[in-house]
């Protein structure tokens, strides 16, 4: 690659990039190739701190816009995103080297929220109530709190951006943005928007870096809210920080998703279903299917038929758009999920059917960080590769006896993000979305992922604390509510009202409330 290609991470700071020519430099990789495509600044708590006063100071012409304004640069964020759409999508494919196609559709799915987020000033009007008692109105409205700071994982670097960024700032607060180390690229491009639309200094700003700039987050009085998206341990040590400095947080954690298929599963929907949820992203992702379980009538032709189409899975470079399934994002990653498979093979329990830890793969791709499709049949539930958050292409099948097993299985798991049943069956469609302990059930579906006018989020370890994203509620986190209670004092001389009322309002601050609400 040529100097000039080379991708040197900068700060968006106050709407200016920043090089951050004092901290360490982490390499960034094309996982597709294992070659090094440019650097990352490892950032520290002063960026972070500059950051957040630039946002404080955004915030107080930002709060004041007329909200018709603050949502016309989503607008404009929308439509810059649709017209660069190739090019943020390749920022995506490129360090994090999710597949061109599903990049494609990330971009896509960001552009379908600051669509939803372009009606907040209808989504966030507030509540009257008239005539709680004799001339008093009580109002309930929602406004902005400050500044909100946000970490994003590596595998959905725009995602999250769209789950926090539009309705945060659309609702009058301002945003510091810190993006995985792993795939940083995506908001360098967005930052370029940002200024291509004018938005104004400090409402959005970009630090790279790992956890040095949430440091800043919790002792300083200008955050007032923090957001995660990533692994639940570090979902539980941003809400202790958060939780001792009170600051609210909206934390996703990881996860660990089964799929269920009943003996009247119908074969088309289920594979194709099976290779998107479990293939897709390369398994990196936190709806992504990584246990079958299949009841007795099933299970042998399910076993069959997952083994042959995964072999006819493609594995190579994410840029190629004929190929299937892309790396996972980096050597540490593959390392991990090849020592699953050996801890799956070791535990001597279940069978290995279907090794990926030596795939076929193009010249190019030699170097690049790829596991093939691994399936385990015969799984127990005590296993660790059933137990543990794999992240990649290894997928458990297990034979239950019948629906209420898997439900007692799925309960029993430490995470609750997403359940999806295989069936024409009603009956077991309505019991299993009861009764599954998670938050995103999908039924014939792989990946139950809620559109953004829907809340997204898990349960138990999946979701630290409540607050999900998306939906009412996702919106609701980025602003507090106010309640006033008014009494409507009449004019003291009672010039510009008719008897009758001049009466009524004198006799209800007169403390003869009710006989007016009588009367
Ligand atoms: P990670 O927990 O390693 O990192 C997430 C982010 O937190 C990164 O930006 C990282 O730099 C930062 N970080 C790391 N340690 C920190 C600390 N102590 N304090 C503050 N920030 C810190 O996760 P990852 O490997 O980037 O992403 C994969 C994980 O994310 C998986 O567990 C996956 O299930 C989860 N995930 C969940 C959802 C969901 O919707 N629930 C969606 C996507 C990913």
């Amino acid at each position: 690659m040529s100097n000039s290609d080379f991708i040197q991470v900068r700060n968006y700071i106050n709407g200016e990039w920043i090089d951050d020519k004092g901290a360490e430099q982490l390499p960034l990789f094309n996982p597709s190739t294992g070659q090094q495509i440019g650097q990352v600044p490892l950032s520290g708590k002063e960026a972070s701190t500059r950051a957040i006063a630039s946002s404080h100071e955004a915030y107080g012409s930002w709060r004041q816009m007329s909200v018709g304004k603050r949502v016309g640069y989503l607008f404009d964020m929308r439509q810059a995103m649709i017209d660069n759409l190739e090019e943020l999508a390749y920022a995506i494919a490129l360090d994090q080297a999710k597949h061109i196609g599903e990049a494609r559709g990330e971009v896509q799915r960001v552009i379908q929220i600051l669509e939803t987020a372009c009606g907040i000033p209808t989504l966030i009007q507030g509540d009257t109530l008239e005539n709680i008692a004799g001339n008093v109105t009580g109002r309930v409205i929602r406004q902005p709190l400050g500044v909100f700071c946000g970490v994003a994982p590596f595998n959905f670097p725009a995602l999250v951006f769209g789950w926090f960024i539009p309705f945060a700032i659309g609702s009058g607060n301002t945003f510091v943005f810190k993006p995985s180390p792993q795939s940083p690229y995506f908001m360098q491009k967005m930052g370029d928007i940002f200024t291509q639309i004018g938005l104004p200094p400090g409402v959005i700003n970009i630090v790279n870096g790992d956890h040095a700039p949430t440091l800043a987050w919790y002792d300083d009085f200008k955050v007032k809210g923090v957001c995660m998206v990533g692994s639940t341990p570090t979902g539980k040590k941003i809400a202790a920080a958060a939780g001792a400095s009170g600051k609210r947080s909206m934390l996703l954690g990881g996860a660990k998703n089964y799929l269920v298929a009943m003996e009247d599963v119908q074969w088309d929907i289920f594979i194709q279903n099976y290779l998107n949820s479990c293939y897709g992203s390369a398994g990196q992702r936190c709806l992504a299917g990584s246990i079958v379980a299949a009841v007795p009538e099933v299970y042998d032709e399910l076993v069959e038929r997952i083994v042959a189409a995964s072999k006819e899975i493609s594995v190579g470079d994410a840029m190629d758009p004929d190929i299937f399934m892309g790396p996972v994002i980096s050597a540490e990653a593959k390392a991990r999920i090849n020592n699953y498979i050996d801890i799956g093979v070791n535990q001597d329990k279940a069978t290995l059917v279907l090794d990926g830890r030596n795939p076929d793969l193009p010249d190019q791709n030699k170097e690049g960080y790829f596991v093939g499709p691994t399936v385990f049949k015969d799984v127990t539930p005590e296993m660790t590769i059933v137990k543990e958050e794999v992240f990649g292409p290894l997928v458990s099948i297990m034979k239950i006896e019948n629906l209420d097993q898997a439900l007692q299985l799925i309960r029993e798991q430490k995470f609750g993000n997403g359940a999806c049943i295989f069936t024409q069956s009603l009956y077991y469609t309505e019991k299993f979305i009861a009764e599954a302990d998670v938050g995103m059930v999908g039924v014939n579906v792989g990946v139950p992922a809620p559109h953004p006018y829907l809340p997204f989020g898990g349960v138990k370890d999946s979701l630290i604390g409540t607050d999900k994203v998306q939906g009412k509620g996702g919106l609701d986190f980025f602003t507090q509510s106010k309640v006033a209670t008014i009494r409507i004092a009449p004019p003291s001389d009672n010039r510009h009202m008719s008897e009758e009322s001049a009466t009524c309002q004198s006799e209800s601050s007169n403390k003869e409330t009710r006989s007016c609400v009588a009367s």
